[in-house]
């Protein structure tokens, strides 16, 4: 009868500690994933140290992807690499 209780007690232990153990490894997952996932998203969008500026001479404009204020002469914005017009 002891016996029971005894594995009881420690079957109940092992449970609580698993439980707990999920429990941290899926939190260090969480970070681990949310900083993986601000590295992809820091990668994919570039990092531009210059905030959008607004085009207040005729020799620039807003770069309609990403508002990078651009030359006019500029082929693809500086910034985001999208085409800003047709090279005839
Ligand atoms: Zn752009």
């Amino acid at each position: 009868m002891i016996v029971i209780v005894i594995l009881g007690v420690f079957l109940a232990g092992l449970i609580a500690y698993w439980i707990l153990h999920e429990v941290i490894q899926s939190a260090i997952d969480n970070s681990t994933m949310a900083r993986n996932i601000q590295e992809i998203r820091d990668h994919l969008v570039g990092k531009s140290p210059e905030p959008p500026q607004t085009a207040n001479d005729e020799d620039h404009e807003n770069c309609p992807g990403c508002g990078y204020l651009v030359h006019l002469s500029d082929k693809v914005c500086a910034n985001c690499g999208l085409a800003l017009r047709d090279s005839d």
